[in-house]
This record gives C-alpha cells, structure tokens and sequence, in this order.
C-alpha cells in the first residue's frame, strides 16, 4: 500500500493512494491526527490495530500532497558515506572532516540526524539560505520503522520495517566541514524534502533498488542500493543497540555517488534548479531550489 499526506479545501488528510496513482482514499481520521500525516496510521498499525475507516475517493491530482510524516515526531536518522563509489568521492572532495587520512570506506555505520523542522513535501522550495553557497543534493532511500524495538539483531531487522520513502538530504558542504559534525549543515529549513508517499515493504525491496537524482533535467545520480556498504538490517540493528526505535521512525540510508561536490568544479545547487529524486518502487520527488 502508499499511503498519502495532504491537504484539501484548506484541510489535512491522509489516506490511501489508487493502484493506477489517480485517486486517494482518505481515512476518517480526527484533524488533529490527520494533521501528523501516516505516522498515526503507521502507529495504529504496529499496534496490530486495523487500518483506519476510508472516506469517499478524491481525485490525487485535485489535492496538494505533502511530505508523509510532515511533523516526525523526532530527528530523522541519517546515515552518512554509506554507498562505496559515494564514500571515495567524499574523501577525495575536500570537505570530508569524519575520517583518518586514508580511510575512505568508514568501517562502523556513520549516524547523525536532521531536526524534524526541516522537512518539506513534494513541490515545496529548498530555500537557499543566506548563510551558505555551497548547497547540494543526497537522493537517498528512507526506511519507516513500523513495529519498534530495542537491541534488535540483524536477522530481526527486516521485520521491524514497515516500508519505505524518499529523502533529498539537502546539505550546506561548507558547514558540513567546518564545524566538525553534520547536524548544522544539514538541519537548515526546508532542507529535508520528503515524499511522495510511503511505500510498504512488500512494494520495494531495499536490497536492490535503483537511486537516481536529476538537477533540471541532468542525470547526478544513479546507482543502486546493491552498493549499500551497510545494509539495512546493520543499521537497525546498529541504531537500536542503545535506542529505543518506535513506530514511525526515519532512517535515511545514505546517499549514492554523483552528489555535486564530487564534480570538479563543485555543482552546487543555485536558485531556479529543479531536484528531481526517483526511487524504483517508490516514485518522484521532486523540488525547486529558490
Ligand atoms: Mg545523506
């Protein structure tokens, strides 16, 4: 199943997408959880409760969709350097402060968050901020955790995934670098885009997946998730050896080779570019830069 976040005649609503992506079905939800997008429904799910009651179908192209769980209900869980062609194009940018010298292939899973403020939907601008000109783009796969757990083993993992969705890790390189740590850089308003929907885990494999990113049209990024360097259930069972995970949590799993530091000159973002993310299973994410 996808289900949508949206809004309709000035209210929220959040519902399932049509098999053929024309239409959703809201559920009959209070406002105020409809406010919160699927992580309600993602919850109500992990309890083993059954899907919310469905509305009448409204026509998808009639709506305005939004980022799926606009209001994560914490820091959205990123994982940096994870794909291998990625992680040497990095280390060899200049602006990679994580690693010894010569360490291009990190050998533990590299964590840092997003504050949960930074989430933007489909549509909405990456507001290009006065502080940085050195912004670029990261296509990544996200998993949304569905049931939750702690201490949870590899093997386990797959199990506690409830599906998926697509992340545009927007980053300040500059502030990425100078400040030592990644939460700054990539915490900046609108610099999370998120959507179009979420995808359950028995539409996309994870495994094998393709990850593309167009700016205007020009292909940056296409690779596939078979060049993880950690996989999923490492960071599952990575992430929760010391915290709790609960239903409806972000991890976004990295980003592949072909992000604009790694071109020589830097491509960096400018106002007026158009990011288009595709994730194979999921859909298109697509943004503009103002
Ligand atoms: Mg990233």
């Amino acid at each position: 199943m996808k289900i949508v976040a949206f809004r309709h005649n000035g209210q929220p609503g959040v519902g399932l997408v049509s098999a053929d992506l024309r239409a959703v079905q809201p559920f009959d939800l209070p406002a105020a959880q409809r406010e919160l997008g699927a992580l309600p429904v993602i919850e109500m799910l992990a309890r083993g409760e059954a899907l919310p009651a469905l509305l009448a179908s409204v026509d998808l192209a009639g709506v305005q969709i939004i980022a799926p769980i606009p209001k994560p209900r914490r820091n959205i869980f990123c994982v940096g350097k994870n794909y291998f062609a990625h992680a040497r194009e990095f280390a060899g940018s200049g602006f990679d402060s994580s690693a010894k010298a010569g360490e291009d292939i990190p050998p533990d899973p590299i964590y840092f968050t997003k504050v949960p403020e930074s989430v933007v939907g489909p549509g909405a601008a990456i507001e290009m901020p006065a502080a940085s000109d050195a912004i670029d783009y990261e296509a990544e796969l996200t998993v949304i955790i569905g049931r939750g757990g702690k201490g949870i083993a590899a093997k386990d993992a797959m199990a506690h995934v409830w599906g998926y969705t697509i992340i545009n890790d927007v980053t300040a390189r500059d502030w990425q670098s100078r400040h030592k740590q990644w939460l700054l850089g990539k915490s900046f308003d609108t610099f999370c885009p998120m959507g179009p929907w979420l995808v359950s885990a028995d539409e996309c494999d994870g495994t094998k997946t393709g990850v593309r990113c167009y700016v205007n049209g020009e292909e940056r990024q296409n690779a596939s998730t078979t060049d993880l360097i950690f996989g999923i259930p490492k960071l599952i069972e990575t992430l929760s050896a010391g915290i709790t995970l609960y239903p409806g949590d972000i991890i976004a799993t990295g980003t592949p080779v072909g992000v604009g530091i790694g071109f020589k000159p830097p491509k960096y973002l400018k106002s007026g570019d158009v990011v288009r993310v595709e994730i194979d299973g999921i859909g298109t994410l697509e943004n503009p830069v103002k």
